[in-house]
């Protein structure tokens, strides 16, 4: 089975890489392809410019068999909706291949307000995260949407190409790119935050801006 992780990664962290790390492990997953964010509908623009963001990616997962970076929404002009990208990744691996979308639960507890989540469920299984801090409070809404999807065991996904849910307790790591960006302009270390290889990459680009679209 192929894991997708999307997310901003502005910048990549180890709240991101260990619990990456830990689903790839529990699922047995062949690949986990990191989809780092193109253009931002649901959020403001990121802090650092797409090619930065890919760059430390790709330093980031270099060494870790399995892991890979996927630049479609990066290399789009169009608008990164989760429901697109997926279609493209459906159409690229068949119709029968399962897949999973990795997210924290935070990023879950929004699931029923992201553009056509029923379709995204034909198309994926979600791999639920346990985020450090944060009870599960499931709106209404969200909950009908999951409703009879929810499985504890693994080997449910690789049965089905899409449409189940799962909760995966990951390692805790209290580490958001949030914290870092204002350790960063604070002049602050972030040793054992981030990877070293972006620990090397970021302070040299602290002036790096978003590209003008
Ligand atoms: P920001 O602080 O800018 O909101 P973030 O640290 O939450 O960023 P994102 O790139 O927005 O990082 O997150 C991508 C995905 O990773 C989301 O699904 C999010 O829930 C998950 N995630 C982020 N940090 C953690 C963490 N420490 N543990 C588990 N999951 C995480």
């Amino acid at each position: 089975m192929i894991g997708i992780f999307g997310g901003t990664f502005d910048p990549v962290h180890l709240g991101h890489l260990r619990p990456a790390l830990d689903v790839f492990e529990a699922l047995a997953l062949e690949e986990l392809r990191f989809l780092p964010l193109g253009q931002a509908v649901h959020r403001p623009p990121p802090r650092f410019s797409a090619g930065l963001r890919l760059r430390m990616l790709e330093a980031a997962v270099a060494d870790q068999p399995g892991f890979m970076v996927d630049r479609r929404e990066i290399d789009s002009t169009e608008p990164s909706w989760t429901v697109v990208t997926l279609a493209s990744l459906r159409a690229e691996l068949g119709e029968r291949t399962p897949f999973c979308l990795l997210l924290g639960r935070d990023a879950f507890a929004a699931f029923h307000t992201w553009r056509e989540p029923r379709r995204i469920l034909e198309m994926a299984h979600l791999v639920v995260m346990e985020r450090p801090g944060e009870a599960l409070f499931l709106e209404a809404p969200l909950e009908a949407l999951v409703e009879g999807r929810i499985t504890a065991e693994p080997a449910d996904l690789a049965r089905a190409p899409a449409g189940r849910v799962l909760f995966q307790p990951v390692t805790q790591l209290r580490i958001s790119s949030t914290d870092i960006r204002r350790r960063l302009e604070q002049g602050r270390s972030l040793r054992w935050l981030v990877p070293e290889a972006v620990e090397r990459l970021l302070p040299r680009f602290q002036d790096d801006r978003p590209l003008p679209d």
